[in-house]
């Protein structure tokens, strides 16, 4: 698939506001700050096609992205969760929204998360995972931010994370990744690949 002619479909948000659930979509879903949008922005080759989450506002809305003309293949940037400054009434409506989205969209294919490779697995994002393994949802993680790391230290954090997500190996999968050094993005696309063309 054509990643790079990934262009804005619509932001949506609520479950109900979502574009019509034909065709296959690939959501990406992260803690706030962990480096979601520049993942999005470097598989696409573009440099602002996800917003960088500075804004709170923004990053409640479910946003869809459709590759060029092609409608029926999508990425979707989920809500980044665990944003700090957000009250916790408004935290806990975004959560529904997600398990509303990941229960109910027939067309998601896999979730991509993102973690910082530094930060990985948090509270939330082991929420996600108990989420996607209740749907038999393939997970595929995103170690982000590798280049912060030494090599050794980096595959060290990968295997300490596999291991980690040993129970849940057939859904899950997890790979080093940077969007500054655009490490990583081939075994991305051939995940995504596989979600949407199968
Ligand atoms: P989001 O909130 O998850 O969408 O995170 P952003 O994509 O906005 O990234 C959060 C911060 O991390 C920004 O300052 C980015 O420049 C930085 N960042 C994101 N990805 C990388 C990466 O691969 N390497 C490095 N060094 N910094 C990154």
């Amino acid at each position: 698939l054509n990643y790079q002619a990934a262009r804005f479909l619509i932001s949506a948000p609520t479950l109900a506001k979502c574009p019509s659930d034909g065709g296959a979509e690939v959501a990406f879903a992260g803690r706030s700050n962990a480096g979601k949008s520049s993942a999005i922005n470097a598989l696409t080759r573009q440099k602002a096609l996800a917003r960088t989450s500075k804004t709170p506002g923004r990053t409640q809305l479910i946003n869809f992205f459709v590759l060029g003309e092609d409608t029926d293949h999508r990425l979707v940037d989920l809500p980044g969760y665990g944003y700090a400054k957000v009250p916790e009434q408004v935290k806990l409506e975004w959560q529904r929204h997600l398990a509303d989205y990941l229960r109910r969209r027939a067309s998601l294919r896999g979730l991509v998360l993102v973690m910082d490779v530094r930060h990985p697995l948090s509270e939330f994002d082991q929420t996600m995972l108990g989420w996607a393994d209740d749907q038999d949802m393939p997970v595929h993680i995103l170690l982000t931010k590798a280049d912060k790391l030494k090599a050794g230290a980096a595959k060290n954090a990968l295997q300490q994370v596999r291991s980690r997500l040993r129970e849940w190996e057939d859904l899950v999968s997890v790979q080093l990744f940077s969007a500054l050094k655009k490490q990583g993005l081939e075994e991305v696309h051939q995940r995504l690949d596989d979600w949407l063309l199968s």
